[in-house]
């Protein structure tokens, strides 16, 4: 569930275990450890390691696979071609 900054006393934020982002909600900070290529799945918020996920197609401009968290056909296109990626870069 997504809190917005003023859910969160200063201090919580202060000590890190917290990211803003770019809307300038807060989001506990996921644990990355172990991944290569973290990144957020802009569908249903999860984190996983893109490094470890099987491609299923290969496009001159992008590649596709389904995400681990919620089985959706994503590809790796950024704001640039689609208003919404499919996730959000966490490294
Ligand atoms: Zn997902």
């Amino acid at each position: 569930m997504r809190k917005d900054y003023d859910d969160f006393p200063d201090n919580e934020f202060l000590f890190g275990e917290y990211d803003k982002d770019r809307y300038g909600h807060l989001r506990r900070r996921p644990d990355t450890t172990g991944m290569h290529f973290p990144v957020r799945c802009t569908h249903c918020d999860e984190v996983y390691d893109v490094g470890t996920v099987t491609v299923t197609a290969r496009y001159s401009d992008c590649s596709m696979w389904e995400s681990p968290c919620c089985h959706r056909q994503v590809d790796d296109r950024g704001p640039f071609w689609k208003s919404r990626p499919d996730i959000e870069k966490l490294y």
